[in-house]
């Protein structure tokens, strides 16, 4: 039997009515001949209410604490979600990532699925019942709960439907699907239809809040169908899909801001092989994850070294980077906070020309300064003043038209 997983994000399960709405979605699955397991996040703003009370009893909560705080959101819709279903005549029982032995590393705030029982599930699923899994969460090898990074229920879905090899993997949140750009920011944003793996890891990793990162870099490993749709609706929604060759003709398919971010900047680096290695071993041993990397030689003797990182890692980044201006004897070190990022995506900047010329008169004609300039094969990111960024958006959405649908842009 094919297997549908359905996750629900926060909003789709905010109160009783939502659960109940998100409950006859799972049993229009099943009614249509599939086994159906969701996955569900925490209600509403839970999360972030949580967070908020354990800051108030401690500045610096233990990072184990913290997760074992956070992974009890969803463990309440999960329990209400089976009780919702019974009402309606339907078998479901629902687990813990625990439960359904989501094995994790020890990292807590941003663990790694390692494995995941597919077998326990399947049991279950075979007994007629609705599966609900809680999203965001696993447990390390010494049973302790991990959580998998805000946003984190998209990835437990993904890391799901790739183990019980689910014919889709259908993500229902409160916009209609993928847009060209955030449809809070940029009000004249249209939904893509399908979007290929790699544009959706780089739009999510540059700001796309609308999937976790890793839920992407799992659906392209083990190739998963994921539909990014509405649950209020019933629009088709936006595929996340490997690619094909047509992608390639649409110049630039989205673009983002992200302004969680933070600057740090090493100066008078010594120009000598190995210095830019123990940097980035230093901040990959204090697990902090790091965006773009700017080095440039400023004399035979000195280099200059710039990265970005998320503000959440900005006190550990900075504290590493305080040890190795000493220990490397560097000129100084640098924090610029009121930094920001915009960004186009698009496979088709692999084959097509004048992405790059584009976007920076397009900034420039909006008076917007370009502090940094980072790329990849189908990206272009420029670092501007915070107050600028939304300014820098709309800008380069204008330009690459992204207001309209890829067919009704201009060719040149
Ligand atoms: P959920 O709680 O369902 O996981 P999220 O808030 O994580 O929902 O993700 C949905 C939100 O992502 C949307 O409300 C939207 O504001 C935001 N978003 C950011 N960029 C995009 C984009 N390119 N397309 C669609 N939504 C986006
Ligand atoms: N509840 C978690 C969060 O708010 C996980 C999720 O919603 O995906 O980040
Ligand atoms: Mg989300």
């Amino acid at each position: 039997m094919a297997i549908m997983v359905q996750k629900f994000g926060g909003t789709s399960v905010a109160d009783a009515e939502k659960i109940r709405h998100a409950a006859r979605r799972a049993i229009e699955r099943m009614t249509a001949g599939y086994q159906v397991v969701v996955v569900a996040s925490a209600r509403g703003q839970q999360t972030d209410d949580l967070v908020r009370d354990a800051l108030e009893l401690n500045p610096n909560p233990p990072r184990r604490e913290m997760d074992q705080l956070l992974s009890t959101g969803e463990q309440q819709t999960v329990s209400l979600f089976a009780m919702a279903l019974d009402a309606m005549g339907y078998r479901a029982i629902s687990f813990t990532g625990g439960q359904v032995r989501m094995l994790t590393d020890g990292v807590y705030s941003k663990a790694m699925i390692k494995s995941i029982d597919s077998d326990f599930i399947s049991r279950e699923l075979d007994q007629g019942k609705v599966v609900i899994v809680t999203g965001f969460q696993g447990v390390d090898e010494q049973g302790n709960v991990t959580t998998l990074g805000r946003g984190g229920s998209d990835t437990s879905a993904v890391a799901l439907a790739a183990a019980l090899h689910a014919e889709e993997c259908e993500i229902f949140t409160d916009v209609d699907g993928v847009y060209t750009a955030d449809p809070r920011i940029f009000k004249d944003a249209v939904m893509l239809d399908e979007i290929s793996y790699d544009e959706m890891l780089e739009l999510a990793s540059l700001g796309a809040g609308v999937m976790h990162i890793r839920s992407v870099a799992f659906g392209k490993r083990y190739n998963v169908k994921i539909r990014v749709r509405n649950s209020a609706n019933d629009n088709p929604g936006t595929v996340i899909t490997e690619e094909v060759p047509q992608m390639e003709g649409v110049l630039v398919s989205g673009a983002t801001i992200q302004k969680d971010m933070a600057k740090i900047g090493l100066t008078g680096v010594p120009n000598v092989p190995g210095s830019a290695a123990r940097v980035f071993a230093r901040l990959a041993q204090a697990k902090v994850v790091i965006n773009d990397i700017i080095q440039t030689e400023i004399s035979p003797e000195k280099a200059s070294l710039s990265f970005l990182v998320s503000t959440a890692d900005l006190p550990t980044a900075k504290e590493v980077a305080e040890a190795l201006k000493t220990e490397l004897h560097c000129d100084g070190m640098f924090v610029r906070e009121d930094i920001a990022l915009v960004s186009a995506i698009g496979v088709g900047m692999r084959s097509q020309y004048g992405v790059a010329e584009k976007m920076f008169g397009a900034l420039a004609k909006a008076k917007v300064n370009i502090d940094s300039i980072t790329t990849s094969e189908i990206r272009i990111s420029c670092a501007v003043d915070k107050p600028d960024v939304e300014r820098a958006l709309e800008a380069v959405c204008t330009v690459f038209e992204l207001d309209k649908p890829a067919r009704l842009r201009s060719k040149t």
